[in-house]
């Protein structure tokens, strides 16, 4: 079985998830309230190991300065609150991006924070859509404390590979 809190699978041998330390549940027969009780439960485990974690990614812009400078201005975004990734399932920001000129994967700086404390960046890979249209971005928290990065436009989405926070959540 997999942990209810953050994925990790064949865990029911053990007393806690070795991951997220979240008590493996024993459940005698197949109660459907004790379930609903056991996933509000792991929801506010969940919850609370990812408190204050934001993820993000950094975005480059073309900024004119004097007559015709242009600079690559780094600009870190951010683009969800961690504690409310529920896994498997893609929270989209709003922001629209301009399509890169791009056949095939792009590679994105991603980061992801706790409060003031440093970030951990990382470089993902993934499939650029290839329209003229604007894209989203999205997260999906994935089993394992694991983050993946959507890039859609509106026809198609395509998911990075993954980019792994398991060892900063205490
Ligand atoms: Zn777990």
């Amino acid at each position: 079985m997999k942990c209810y809190v953050c994925g990790t699978d064949n865990i029911e041998s053990k007393a806690r998830c070795p991951l997220c330390g979240f008590p493996v549940p024993r459940i005698v027969g197949d109660n459907g309230q004790e379930m609903e009780k056991l996933k509000e439960m792991a929801g506010k485990y969940r919850q609370k190991k990812l408190e204050g974690w934001k993820t993000g990614m950094t975005i480059y812009r073309h900024e004119k300065k004097g007559e015709d400078l242009e600079f690559n201005v780094e600009q870190k975004i951010c683009l969800a609150d961690c504690s409310e990734l529920q896994i498997g399932e893609i929270f989209w920001n709003d922001q629209k991006f301009a399509r890169v000129d791009a056949n095939g994967p792009v590679e994105l700086k991603v980061w992801v924070q706790k409060a003031q404390q440093p970030e951990k960046y990382g470089t993902v890979r993934v499939q650029a859509p290839d329209s003229e249209g604007f894209w989203q971005v999205g997260v999906r928290m994935q089993d394992g404390w694991k983050l993946q990065f959507v890039l859609k436009d509106d026809k198609k989405q395509f998911a990075s590979d993954d980019f792994s926070m398991d060892e900063l959540i205490q």
